[in-house]
């Protein structure tokens, strides 16, 4: 009788990308450890590529010369982040960084206030997806009106995991295991290659960081939170938080928990911020399965709406 040896899993946390990533991986052909360093790689590498506090990222380039020369990866990202701006209406709008700056968002650092609706107001003037120019022929990607600024904030985390799994899976096509950036998640293979992982949402209601409201069970693809628990700052005893209404310039307030599950975790990423910007009250949610995702949007209020192949990810047996 062969028995099969037992995948042994290490973890690994590390800051990257202004969150904290989680790693936990079993190798199969290799060890944990260079499946971990791999991630560990590709994470600093796609920070520091696009990270907009980064000097020289391309995304820092493109905010201060209004022009920047990509690669096939920087322009796939840019395309990928315009294209979904536009399917979304501009909920999701990677030009929103005008805004962060001006609460405070763009760094732990920064002070965080209630601007002007002046100040609110000149922001606004410069967001809008549709100021960015994608040139593919030439290799280019420019911003169409001085004072525009771009921020991956929203889409860089998921795209990261995707890539990170796809090169475990180059290197090791029976590791298994899971990648937690901040709450976008990816998942690589059943646990121990038999059982589903379990993904707790967390409530948003409650202080603290494991008091989960729901249960979903996944053996591969991703799924991504945003919450208004993130990152915020009180003021007069209102909550201000870090995902912004490009139509309003304030914190979105339709929402206080969007969760998305997909195949690819760039797609979790991108609909769990637009979602979170539709609200709770949004009679198109249904349709945004066309685009291979399931959302479960949860009002502050404390409904929830979700769309119809959700409670599928419920199900523990599969
Ligand atoms: P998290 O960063 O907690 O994963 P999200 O994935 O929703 O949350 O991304 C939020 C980040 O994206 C913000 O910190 C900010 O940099 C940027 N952002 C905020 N609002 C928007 C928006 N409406 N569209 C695109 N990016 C946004
Ligand atoms: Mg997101
Ligand atoms: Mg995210």
């Amino acid at each position: 009788i062969f028995s099969k040896p037992t995948p042994v899993y290490s973890e690994k946390i590390f800051p990257s990308l202004g969150t904290v990533i989680r790693v936990n991986l079993a190798g199969d052909k290799v060890s944990s450890d260079v499946l971990i360093n791999i991630a560990e790689k590709e994470f600093l590498r796609i920070h520091n590529k696009y990270s907009p506090n980064v000097q020289d990222s391309l995304v820092s380039i493109l905010n201060q010369n209004g022009t920047v020369t990509v690669d096939e990866e920087a322009l796939f990202l840019f395309q990928s982040a315009y294209n979904y701006a536009a399917l979304t209406g501009g909920a999701f709008d990677p030009t929103v960084r005008p805004l962060i700056k001006l609460w405070g968002f763009d760094d732990e650092f920064s002070t965080k206030r209630v601007p002007t609706q002046e100040e609110i107001n000149e922001a606004l003037s410069y967001v809008d997806y549709r100021f960015i120019d994608i040139d593919k022929d030439n290799m280019q990607v420019s911003l169409l009106k001085e004072g525009v600024e771009v921020d991956l904030g929203a889409i860089a985390k998921g795209y990261a995991v995707d890539l990170v799994i796809q090169r475990i899976r180059e290197v090791d096509p029976k590791a298994t295991g899971f990648i937690d950036a901040g709450g976008d998640i990816g998942i690589i293979g059943p646990k121990f290659k038999e059982l589903a992982w379990v993904i707790g949402i967390r409530d948003p209601f409650s202080d603290e960081y494991f008091t989960s409201i729901d249960t979903i069970y996944l053996t591969n693809g991703g799924v991504a939170t945003s919450g208004n628990y993130e990152r915020y700052f009180i003021s007069d005893g209102i909550k201000y938080h870090h995902i912004i209404d490009p139509q309003t310039g304030y914190p979105a307030t339709g929402a206080v928990s969007v969760t998305v599950i997909s195949e690819n975790v760039m797609i979790a990423d991108v609909f769990s911020t637009a979602l979170f910007v539709l609200g709770y009250d949004n009679p198109a949610l249904e349709h945004f399965t066309d685009f291979g995702i399931q959302a479960l949007v949860i009002s502050p209020t404390g409904e929830s709406t979700e769309t119809s192949g959700f409670d599928y990810f419920r199900e523990k047996i599969k």
